[in-house]
């Protein structure tokens, strides 16, 4: 799945991207739910694991437009594992009382602790991507960002995170069917958001100001991925790859038991 990480310093441009690709796997979309499930498994028992040892942290990044999988994802890549080791924090528009602090804070306090996976459902980048394209604060503020943003996840990195970011890549043709079946679909009407129109319309300045996001803050410690999501299962399939992929270079062990278990005898 390396063709999807942005090498640091890369210049991305978007339209070289395609997000109806699905070069990691041809054998169609029910083999790739097969795969999907052996996936799935095999990340239940290393997010186990993980909880169990009880040493490393794991930080997800999702971001997307709207209508891009953020949501799927978490329900369908996440499936199997065991709530009690895993968050969701979800970045809705700032209170007041986060406005009244760097835009870092409300993130800091959501980081996972040890043992703990978090994923992220939106982030601080959105204080480079909505901010920027809504003029929230002055260009000279948000330009500063992405320095911030590096050194914030170096630190994170540097005192154990293990830091993986996805850009779920749509089309705006995909994008305008997603929006029309939440119209049409009962059950999925309670999503439609008339708002999302608005940034729909602002699809080329998001797209500008997501190559900026990913030319600059795709970093050794923490890279950045562009997953094809038009096909919902390929999406899947790739997030979930790398995900096991990086869970099993850890080498982790079940932590040793705390006493000399050899002569214990349950009556
Ligand atoms: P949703 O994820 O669909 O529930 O929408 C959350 C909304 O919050 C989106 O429109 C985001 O753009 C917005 N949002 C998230 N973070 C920020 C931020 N830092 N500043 C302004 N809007 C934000
Ligand atoms: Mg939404």
């Amino acid at each position: 799945m390396d063709i999807y990480r942005v090498k640091p310093g890369a210049q991305v441009d978007l339209r070289q991207w395609d997000p109806d690709d699905k070069a990691m796997f041809d054998k169609g979309k029910s083999e790739g739910k097969k795969a999907m499930e052996k996936l799935n498994r095999r990340l239940e028992a290393l997010q186990e694991l993980l909880f169990a040892e009880g040493k490393r942290k794991v930080l997800i990044v999702l971001q997307a437009m709207d209508t891009g999988g953020k949501d799927g994802v978490i329900r369908w890549v996440f499936d199997r594992v065991n709530p009690q080791g895993v968050k969701v924090a979800s970045f809705k528009a700032p209170t007041p009382e986060e406005l009244a602090h760097d835009y870092l804070w409300r993130i800091h306090k959501h980081t996972p602790g040890k043992g703990e996976m978090v994923i992220f459902n939106r982030s601080h980048y959105e204080d480079v991507l909505v901010v920027r394209v809504h003029n929230l604060v002055p260009p000279e503020v948000w330009r500063r960002r992405y320095a911030h943003i590096n050194a914030f996840e170096r630190m994170l990195a540097e005192e154990g995170t293990t830091i993986l970011k996805f850009f779920l890549h749509i089309s705006k043709d995909e994008q305008k069917a997603r929006l029309q079946a939440r119209l049409d679909e009962p059950e999925k009407r309670w999503k439609f958001n008339v708002g999302d129109l608005g940034e729909r319309k602002l699809w080329d300045e998001y797209m500008r100001a997501y190559e900026t996001v990913l030319s600059e803050t795709s970093t050794e410690w923490a890279p950045w991925y562009i997953v094809p999501s038009n096909r919902k299962w390929y999406r899947n399939l790739v997030i979930s790859d790398v995900l096991v992929e990086t869970l099993e270079g850890f080498d982790m062990r079940y932590p040793e038991p705390k006493e000399n278990l050899d002569a214990v005898v349950i009556e």
